[in-house]
């Protein structure tokens, strides 16, 4: 048994085969626009709610259940049919709600800094998975209305490029999210980038740049050494030349790593040359990678130097580090007690 969110509405409307298209615009309307379970669908016959239990089966079950500041961030590790487990946060701001979801079971990068890299790589998640995590958190979200989708959870969108395609163009189509309210984080996978660009998708693109050398960049994230600084500058300008879209480089704040002055000066001319906008993020610490984050006076200073330098640059808030929000950490956690105590490098 599968999940409703699998289909599209003329897939859904064949399964329904003898049921009246009214019965299905019901159903539709229910499960994308009021992101209803089946027995919230009042509008349908009580028969055809106990068929559709009968017929589908939603592929989330809660397995832990946190929340911070004082509840405006929660975070769900969902247990998959298969045993695998994922991350969903959801963030509510004062002027839009937004849910980070995963694209996979894992990662496959490895990224040193990164919990989910530090676990590995257990599978794809499927269209329902992911749009489940959106239907799930928008009920919970309610009564207000979610309005942003970020991929920024476990795993790397790109790499499972058809359902990462696939959600888009359905949150799109079917709840009218428009490119300002999708976001997709990419590690920087240069070809699925170019690929991207093509498909003519309302999304905003964020690419995890976190060092604009290639030594260290290769240091943090392995497949830098496929696709160098040089081919993403390539896939970056494709993607704006062929979207006519900004995008945005993630740069996680490094204590001694890439929070230095040379640093800062390599991301401005890696910035400036594709007019991209920086978000700075302290990096909140993981079991297996024993450096800190920056301090929070450095974080202003390494703002305010790019600033001077000409770059538009944000700093993301840590949105709840109490329950270990950033990506992959809660679901490692949950699975095995921390073994080690992140420390301060020399
Ligand atoms: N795989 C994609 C999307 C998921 S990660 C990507 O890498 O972009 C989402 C964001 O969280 C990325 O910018 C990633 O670099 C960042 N991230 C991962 N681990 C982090 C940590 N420990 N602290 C801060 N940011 C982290
Ligand atoms: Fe994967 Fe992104 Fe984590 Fe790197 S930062 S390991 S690409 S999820």
């Amino acid at each position: 048994m599968s999940s409703a969110y699998e289909y599209t509405k003329e897939q859904l409307g064949d399964l329904l085969g003898d049921e009246p298209r009214y019965r299905v615009d019901q159903v539709w309307h229910g499960l994308w626009n009021e992101a209803q379970t089946f027995s919230e669908i009042t509008t349908i016959p009580r028969t055809l709610r106990s068929r559709l239990h009968e017929q589908f089966k939603p592929s989330l079950e809660v397995a832990n259940d946190v929340q911070s500041d004082r509840g405006v961030t929660r975070k769900w590790v969902f247990r998959l049919f298969d045993g695998a487990t994922i991350e969903t946060v959801l963030m509510s701001y004062e002027d839009r709600v937004t849910v980070c979801v995963s694209s996979q079971a894992g990662c496959g990068v490895g990224c040193t800094f990164c919990a989910t890299g530090q676990a590995g790589f257990t599978r794809h998640l499927t269209t329902g998975e992911v749009i489940e995590q959106v239907m799930f958190a928008a009920r919970e979200a309610a009564p207000r209305r979610l309005s942003n989708v970020v991929f920024m959870g476990m795993g790397e969108p790109l790499e499972n490029y058809r359902v990462t395609v696939d959600v888009v163009k359905r949150l799109h189509e079917y709840r009218g999210l428009s490119a300002r309210h999708l976001t997709v984080s990419t590690v920087g996978v240069a070809p699925a980038i170019e690929r991207l660009a093509k498909e003519g998708l309302p999304l905003t693109l964020a690419v995890s740049l976190h060092a604009a050398n290639n030594e260290t960049r290769s240091e943090l994230i392995p497949l830098n050494r496929r696709y160098p600084l040089e081919r993403l500058h390539q896939a970056c300008l494709n993607w704006i030349a062929t979207t006519s879209r900004r995008l945005s480089f993630e740069w996680a704040l490094i204590d001694g790593v890439n929070d230095t002055e040379q640093a800062m000066h390599e991301l401005a001319s890696y910035a400036q040359s594709l007019r991209a906008h920086v978000n700075l993020i302290p990096l909140n610490p993981t079991p297996g990678y024993l450096v800190l984050g920056s301090s929070a006076k450095r974080v202003h200073e390494f703002r305010d130097g790019l600033e001077a330098l000409g770059i538009n640059v944000t700093v993301r808030n840590t949105r709840g580090r109490s329950i270990d929000a950033a990506c992959g950490q809660l679901a490692s956690v949950t699975n095995a007690k921390r073994r080690l105590i992140p420390v301060r490098s020399a």
